[in-house]
């Protein structure tokens, strides 16, 4: 856990921060506030390099939804699970593998049980794996599109590769960060006493492939400061300030800190290849709730390599969603940062990276996992 080498620097951002969130506390009329990281991997370097420890009393740093493991509806999780107890070949990332499901499917709520239970379940790294293997053996078969926008440029280019065998379909279970953003601001600002949430520190890799443009809108409608952020515990620290800076000035504009990787308008050939192969719904978050245009499905034209068409499954429809965490697990506070993972009796008790729980103790990129894994957010 070190700044490598940066530590002066650190040092001095630490003090500008505590400068300005005294002045911020002033212009805002506010004794705490709260700026909000949406992104699990900002998450883990506020964990890991114990940012947290560098802040003012009265500034809190809170995780937002930004793990796609944690928010893949539990539903879509069974219907893999059946596909391989049936024989077809699941391929999954190695995190999802361990995810519980709300159901029982043939007395399995994993595909790590299911694969114990004979299921044909394969993990893969992305979906170029899952493509040479289900081209050498021919069994009918799936991969697992879970991910956001980063993820999305990798499966439509396979889409588009003409390189999908026949007998691999695509469950595209993409989603797209904005709605949810907009919803985690809509609950954190309206919950009085709670200190409001007056920054947003916006997820840098995902800013690569939709631009800084993406996250205008919340600054906007809500007028706070949003930051674009590298994951280096400097680029972390520079945002905050810049936050604080923004607020004592009065200003609510989006600002990219990590300009080494993001530009304002993103990588637009990513962006034209999603488009062409994705159409956007309406979209359920497990735990958080069911937003307007913020899923991927596969474009009629594709329809063929469509797992959702191919093998019957059935989409979730607004009225059916459900939070879908176990009994206890308070995941759905932790994903919008209205709860942390020690708020919840199961850390480390019942919850473990081991033997994970909730949907927040099972990637690298969920909050409960990141604070087990690291120590305590501290
Ligand atoms: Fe849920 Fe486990 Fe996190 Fe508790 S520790 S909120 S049970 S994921």
């Amino acid at each position: 856990r070190t700044f490598r080498g940066s530590e002066e620097l650190a040092r001095r951002l630490s003090r500008v921060i505590h400068e300005r969130f005294n002045q911020a506390r002033k212009v805002l009329g506010l004794d705490s506030i709260k700026i909000m990281n949406f992104c699990g991997t900002h998450e883990w370097t506020i964990v890991h390099f114990g940012l947290r420890s560098l802040m003012p009393k009265g500034l809190e740093l809170v995780a937002g939804p930004g793990c796609p493991v944690c928010v893949t509806p539990s539903k879509y999780i069974e219907d893999a699970i059946r596909l391989s107890l049936d024989g077809i070949r699941v391929y999954t990332y190695g995190d999802t593998y361990k995810l519980r499901t709300i159901n029982e499917v043939r007395g399995v709520t994993s595909l790590e049980e299911a694969k114990a239970m004979g299921g044909d379940v394969k993990l893969v790294l992305n979906i170029l794996e899952a493509i040479k293997d289900s081209r050498n053996n021919g069994k009918e078969a799936v991969f697992l599109g879970i991910g956001f926008e980063t993820a999305a440029p990798a499966y439509a280019q396979a889409v588009l590769s003409g390189k999908m065998p026949d007998n691999l379909k695509l469950l595209s279970l993409a989603k797209l960060t904005p709605p949810a953003m907009f919803y985690a601001m809509d609950i954190l600002r309206e919950k009085p006493p709670e200190p409001p949430v007056m920054g947003v520190i916006a997820p840098g890799h995902v800013s690569t492939i939709t631009g800084a443009k993406a996250w205008e809108p919340v600054a906007e409608n809500y007028s706070v400061p949003v930051v674009v952020s590298g994951f280096e515990p400097l680029d972390v620290l520079l945002s905050i300030a810049e936050i604080l800076r923004q607020i004592i000035s009065r200003e609510a504009k989006v600002k990219i800190e990590y300009t080494r990787a993001v530009t304002w308008s993103g990588d637009l050939k990513a962006q034209a290849m999603i488009h062409k192969v994705f159409e956007t719904v309406d979209d359920a978050w497990r735990g958080i709730g069911f937003f307007p245009l913020s899923g991927l499905r596969l474009r009629d034209s594709f329809a063929r390599m469509d797992a959702f068409k191919q093998f019957g499954i059935k989409e979730i429809r607004p009225e059916e969603w459900r939070k879908d965490t176990p009994p206890g697990c308070r995941c759905a506070e932790v994903t919008l940062g209205k709860a942390k993972p020690t708020d919840c009796p199961m850390f480390l008790k019942k919850c473990t990276p081991e033997k994970p729980y909730g949907p927040c103790m099972v990637s690298l990129e969920g909050t409960c996992a990141v604070w087990a894994r690291f120590g305590g957010g501290g």
